[in-house]
């Protein structure tokens, strides 16, 4: 029988989750249908409920809804938990497990597709939202020699130092703090690009061969990207990889059997121009 899978967001009609599941699923063998499913701002459990009774086997989940997918979960992971947001819930009898792969997802982009070891690294996190939280715990267990995030709202940095203080030693700051400061890698989790807004970055803060990695994909060369290339950065990336190895964690959770990414990321990727 078909098990079915669903991704639920608001909007949904952009998602790129079916596209990529069908795919797995032919690359695997597996015997699975996923379809996207728009929630009501205020009708994320009901939806959740509701494919579940239908037989529905796990779901992603991705704006807004992170959060509450956490708290719907009665066993969320450690790493959603700390993140505080899930996309990936499973259903199993009376439970709903729930896991957030985004941070995985990215870390497995920058070491696996794009040979970018994060262990000893110096990384810079811009942004303080559900992205940077998600993807703290997973950079920080690589070892990374230097773990910053800056944010517009310094306290939201501030405060997610305090919070992961049991797991990692985070540099918490406001734009105006990085003068002077230098990284290896350089992350932008912000949504600042998606209204073609700039960061106010110094050119400085890219170290000699540093990778400015955008989350944001499919848009080309964000005014991120492009900042990092006037900056004399020639390794750049978008978040394409981040949601197909994402994707991947989750198909593997859900069903047993890993797929592989590369041609997905090929096939989704738009030139950086
Ligand atoms: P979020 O929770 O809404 O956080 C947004 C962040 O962007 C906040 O830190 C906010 O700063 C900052 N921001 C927004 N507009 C800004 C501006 N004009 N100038 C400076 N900072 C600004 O969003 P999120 O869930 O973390 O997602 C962030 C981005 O990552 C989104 O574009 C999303 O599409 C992308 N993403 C990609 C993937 C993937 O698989 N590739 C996965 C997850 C997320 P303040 O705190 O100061 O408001």
């Amino acid at each position: 029988m078909t098990d079915r899978y669903a991704v639920i967001g608001h909007p949904i009609s952009h998602s790129k989750s079916p596209q990529i599941h069908a795919a797995f699923a032919q690359a695997t063998g597996q015997d699975i249908s996923y379809t996207a499913i728009e929630a009501p701002l205020e009708g994320f459990a009901t939806t959740v409920q509701a494919f579940r009774a239908q037989g529905g086997r796990g779901v992603n989940v991705t704006l807004p809804f992170k959060l509450q997918a956490c708290e719907f979960a009665s066993h969320p992971s450690d790493a959603a938990r700390l993140a505080g947001a899930a996309n990936a819930l499973k259903f199993d009898g009376e439970r709903v497990w729930a896991e957030n792969f985004d941070g995985v997802g990215l870390v497995n982009d920058l070491q696996n597709n794009r040979g970018r070891a994060l262990k000893g690294a110096r990384v810079l996190l811009l942004g303080a939202g559900g992205a940077t939280r998600g993807a703290l715990l997973p950079i920080a267990l690589q070892g990374p020699a230097v773990l910053a995030v800056a944010n517009r709202t310094a306290d939201k940095a501030h405060a997610l130092r305090r919070d992961f203080v049991a797991h990692a030693a985070l540099q918490a700051s406001g734009y105006d703090e990085l003068a002077g400061e230098a990284f290896d890698v350089v992350i932008n989790a912000t949504s600042a690009g998606l209204s073609g807004e700039a960061l106010p970055l110094p050119a400085s803060l890219f170290a000699p061969g540093a990778l400015a990695y955008d989350m944001v994909y499919g848009k080309g060369l964000t005014p991120f990207l492009r900042q990092a290339q006037a900056a004399g950065v020639a390794a750049l990336a978008d978040g394409v990889g981040m949601l197909v190895e994402q994707a991947a964690e989750a198909f593997a959770w859900w069903r047993g059997v890993r797929p592989g990414t590369r041609e997905v990321i090929a096939r989704l990727s738009v030139p950086l121009v």
